[in-house]
């Protein structure tokens, strides 16, 4: 049997009176526990006739309640649809109508709002589970005995339909199967080198692919116990840390981490591993983390499309600004345009393929066919370069290159410079349009807090290490980088803010 659930229910079955979850108010629930809960949950969904490939579509608070849910959909075979809870309602009309769900489990505060909307789109059965795991799906839940059967299900069957993070524009359906999401939790419980004793620190979403699928899963099938908390909050962090050997975070948790100054070295003495991912990592972060705790932040690449694709070593060196290598079973190459592979050392777009690779983005028979080529390689959109030992790091994503003049500018180059500067928080540097040029070189700066920032100097500094081409043409202070839940710079929302500088 290929669902990811039966490998779960394997080791949640050997584990079974080993804590699956614990939380801050001292409440836990060992993983025969947790099998007890997925099964009712799994009775519930049966209920209301959710079945094989039918889609349920889940915006809700982090709960145990939701991880029951998550787990008794693929245990039903149906496909787990969840999305960011700061969708709107009219951005919930459009997933409902793309998605077309059985069921829509919603928080209860919204449910009145989403139930006509869910009505028009055919959607037969709304829910409600709250930050709590209360709620009406939780009570039918409650009252059933649990008999569902695992399904049987193949590999390239339907596990979840993940929408990604819309940074570069709409977002898009991607078709994660079994085969990718097993592939994937076996490789990172193995090159990040699970082990019995391992206790892992949970404070991300899990409507996204790091929370959900690279934590999640890779803690259940180690049958490990995680520490849960309700979402990023440094306190809440530091208070959980000694009894953690795991963390898996987006940068911003480690920038927030080293500002806090209840953070100590003495805190981390019982971790073993430090990983973020999800957006890039600066090295002067790696740094200044490794200085405070004697950790080296394992950094590590991947996407909705393709769950981690690479990863710093384990044993070896944790290069600062480095991806790292392919995962095992995974290829990467850097291409050019015409998909062939570049020689070492050249910046393209970095493709992929593996059994991680999804199977297309979902009614977009056009945009697939499109960026996964004939030969099975996945057009991440990300641009990087590749050592000669393979070594990846990324340089940026596509959409974000700047051509000024007829010639290519990589952001990250001028950001690694501008971060230098004194003074300098951190940076983001864009291309708008530019009557001229094409497009124009925007730096956008966070100065560091009390720091006064002369952009005149900056600019000044920046000319004596930069070609000229490459040189801002405004450079804007702010006091902070507009970023998403998953900390990612927000440069679509800085290209419009910034657009008509240059009429
Ligand atoms: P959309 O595809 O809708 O524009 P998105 O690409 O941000 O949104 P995700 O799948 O959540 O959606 O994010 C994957 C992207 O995150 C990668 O393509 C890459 O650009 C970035 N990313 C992830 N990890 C890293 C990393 N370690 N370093 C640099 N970038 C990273
Ligand atoms: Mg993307």
């Amino acid at each position: 049997n290929a669902n990811l659930y039966a490998a779960i229910e394997t080791s949640a079955r050997r584990a079974a009176h080993t804590v699956a979850f614990s939380q801050p108010d001292g409440s836990t629930l060992d993983y025969a526990e947790l099998l007890a809960l997925v099964g009712r949950y799994a009775d519930a969904l049966t209920q209301h006739g959710v079945g094989r490939g039918d889609r349920v579509t889940v915006q809700v608070e982090k709960s145990l309640g939701n991880v029951a849910l998550y787990l008794a959909t693929l245990k039903v075979g149906a496909v787990y649809q969840p999305l960011n809870t700061a969708y709107t309602a009219a951005e919930l009309d459009y997933f409902l109508g793309d998605a077309e769900p059985v069921l829509l489990v919603a928080d209860p505060r919204r449910a009145d709002t989403l139930r006509p909307i869910a009505a028009a789109r055919g959607v037969r059965h709304v829910e409600t589970l709250d930050a709590e795991g209360k709620g009406s799906l939780a009570d039918l839940a409650a009252d059933l005995p649990g008999e569902t059967p695992t399904a049987v299900c193949a590999p390239d069957d339907l596990a979840a339909l993940l929408y990604t993070s819309g940074t570069t524009g709409r977002s898009k359906g991607a078709m994660i199967t079994h085969r990718n999401l097993a592939s994937n939790a076996e490789a990172l419980r193995e090159i990040w080198a699970f082990q019995p004793g391992d206790v892992m620190l949970h404070a991300l979403p899990i409507f996204h692919v790091h929370g959900l699928f690279v934590a999640l899963n890779t803690a259940l099938l180690n049958g490990s116990p995680t520490i849960w908390l309700p979402k990023f909050d440094a306190d809440a962090v530091i208070a959980q840390l000694p009894a953690a050997t795991v963390m898996m975070g987006v940068p911003t948790f480690y920038t927030r981490l080293l500002a806090h100054p209840g953070f100590t070295r003495q805190l981390c003495a019982g971790m073993r591993l430090f990983i973020a991912g999800s957006a890039p990592l600066l090295a002067e972060t790696h740094r200044r983390f490794e200085a405070a705790t004697g950790h080296a932040i394992l950094e590590r690449y991947g996407m909705t499309e393709c769950g981690m694709i690479t990863s710093n070593p384990y044993d070896g060196e944790r290069l600062p600004g480095s991806v790292g290598y392919a995962l095992p079973d995974v290829s990467v190459r850097v291409v050019g345009e015409d998909g062939a592979e570049l020689p070492r050392g050249e910046v393209g777009m970095l493709a992929t393929n593996g059994p991680n690779r999804f199977l297309g983005y979902w009614r977009m028979p056009e945009k697939t066919a499109a960026e996964i080529r004939p030969d099975g390689f996945f057009i991440t959109g990300d641009l990087a370069s590749m050592a000669p030992d393979g070594r990846v790091t990324i340089v940026g994503r596509g959409k974000d290159l700047i051509i000024s003049g007829g010639l290519n500018i990589y952001p990250k180059e001028i950001e690694m410079e501008i971060d230098q500067f004194p003074g300098v928080a951190e940076s983001a540097v864009i291309g708008v349009p530019h009557a001229d040029f094409g497009e124009a070189v925007v730096a956008v700066v966070v100065p560091r807090p009390d720091a006064a920032l002369d952009e005149a100097a900056l600019g000044a500094w920046l000319g004596g290490r930069l070609a000229r081409f490459k040189l801002p043409k405004h450079i804007a202070t702010v006091e902070e980088l507009p970023r998403n839940t998953m900390g990612k710079v927000q440069k679509a929302a800085l290209r419009e803010r910034y657009g008509t500088l240059f009429p």
